[in-house]
This record gives structure tokens, C-alpha cells and sequence, in this order.
């Protein structure tokens, strides 16, 4: 699983940070990075969590 965040949507509310702080990381631009791009199979559950919760739809996963 890649996640990956849309940044001409992101709106740097910073749900995903506060979701999954090993992988979604607010920086000063107002925008989410995503810090770990081989996330481990125990942080599934959050990033799909953090898809869930963000309030524009920005974040998406490519391969599962
Ligand atoms: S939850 Fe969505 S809108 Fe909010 S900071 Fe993360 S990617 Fe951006």
C-alpha cells in the first residue's frame, strides 16, 4: 500500500497527521506529506482510517 495525498485538495486540516502521524505528516506549507511510503501492514488500519476521515476525499492509496 502507497498512500498518497492530492495536494490541489488538501486543505491541511490535519486529520490524517492526528490519524496516522507515522505516515501523514502537516507541514508549514498547509499541506499533508506523506513521510513513509512503504508503510507497514500494522498501519493499514489508520491510513485506511485516514482516507475515511479526510473531508475533502484527498487521500488515496495506490496497490491496495
Ligand atoms: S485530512 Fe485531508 S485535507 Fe486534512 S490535512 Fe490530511 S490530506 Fe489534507
Amino acid at each position: 500500500m502507497k498512500p498518497v495525498v492530492d495536494h490541489d485538495l488538501c486543505i491541511g486540516c490535519g486529520v490524517c497527521e492526528e490519524t496516522c502521524p507515522e505516515v501523514f505528516q502537516l507541514r508549514d506549507d498547509g499541506l499533508s506529506y506523506v513521510i513513509n511510503e512503504n508503510p507497514e501492514p500494522e498501519l493499514y488500519g489508520q491510513i485506511r482510517d485516514a482516507v475515511d476521515m479526510c473531508p475533502v476525499e484527498a487521500i488515496s492509496v495506490e496497490g491496495g
